[in-house]
């Protein structure tokens, strides 16, 4: 019989991790299901626990119940141990095992796909919540000079700066909490959109001078041409991309966890974004 994996989320409909899944399953010959699980806003738990009862394997999580996640799994893997959100879940006998991909996933797309190494670069990253904290690890980890979070409530990103210098991670140039209006006059090699902005056609205040010439803008929102990916074009980035290749390289990493298997992602993201085009 197939090993049964699913990602839970609500809503979940919408989720690409099943043809994403099966696309990698397919091409690796690996014997395995993946499912959807709409869970009710208080009844992660109880989802969880039922699907690994009846055998299942791994879990992908997603909104609202990453921070549940963490906080429900027994032990927590490298990235998702400062993350506070636990994206992929292993069940090895009874006790539960939290990863977080996001991170792995954006800087392999940035790094392999896209081919924009991260070291000794000036990295803005907007937004504070739970997609910044996913990924804050892994881009220190490629060695930014510097690093700034920007946020539209300033708070929220002086507590993430200062929850991810208590783990002890750092740049070279620092990093640091800024309001946007305090970005005039900066400029990034890479602006990283990590705000849910886009999802609602917004862009966040950003003044038109932070692109560096050569620089990329990257959006974690997949399928469109964002308002901060037309802003970026218009006021100087080299380059722009969205974050479809960061949902197939986090989906790579679940997968590699579960499966021991490293999917080819190329192709995937092809035909994503070949269905995505229509
Ligand atoms: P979240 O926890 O709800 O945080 C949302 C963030 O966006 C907050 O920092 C919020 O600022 C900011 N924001 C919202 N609207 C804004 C606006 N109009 N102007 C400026 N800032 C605004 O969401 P999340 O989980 O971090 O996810 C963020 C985005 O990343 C989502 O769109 C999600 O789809 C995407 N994502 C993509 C992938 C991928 O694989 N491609 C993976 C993970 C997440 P305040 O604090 O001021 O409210």
């Amino acid at each position: 019989m197939a090993d049964k994996y699913a990602v839970v989320g609500n809503p979940v409909a919408h989720s690409l991790s099943p043809q994403i899944h099966a696309e990698f399953a397919r091409r690796t010959g690996q014997d395995m299901l993946y499912t959807t699980i709409l869970a009710a806003l208080d009844g992660f738990r109880a989802a969880v626990l039922k699907f690994r009862d009846e055998g299942g394997k791994g879990l992908n999580v997603t909104l609202p119940f990453k921070r549940e996640a963490w906080n429900l799994v027994q032990s927590h893997a490298a990235y998702a141990l400062d993350a506070n959100a636990v994206n992929t879940i292993v069940f090895r006998n009874s006790s539960m095992i939290g990863h977080n991909t996001d991170g792995i996933g954006l800087v392999t797309d940035l790094e392999r796909n896209l081919q924009f190494p991260i070291r000794s670069k000036r990295v803005l990253l907007m937004g504070a919540g739970g997609a910044t904290y996913g990924v804050m690890h892994p881009i220190l980890d490629a060695g930014p000079a510097l690093l700034v979070v920007a946020n539209r409530t300033l708070d929220k990103a002086v507590r993430l700066v200062a929850h991810f210098q208590k783990f002890g991670k750092l740049a070279s140039g620092g990093i640091s909490a800024k309001p946007y209006a305090d970005l005039a006059h900066m400029q990034f090699d890479l602006v990283i959109n990590a705000t849910s902005a886009s999802l609602n056609d917004e862009l966040p205040p950003l003044p038109g001078d932070v692109f560096a010439p050569a620089g990329l803008a990257y959006d974690m929102v997949y399928g469109k041409l964002t308002p901060f990916l037309r802003f970026a074009r218009e006021h100087g980035a080299a380059r722009v991309a969205d974050g479809l290749g960061m949902l197939v390289e986090q989906a790579a990493e679940s997968f590699f966890i579960w499966r021991g298997v490293r999917p080819e992602t190329k192709p995937v993201i092809d035909l994503l974004r070949r269905e995505a085009e229509g």
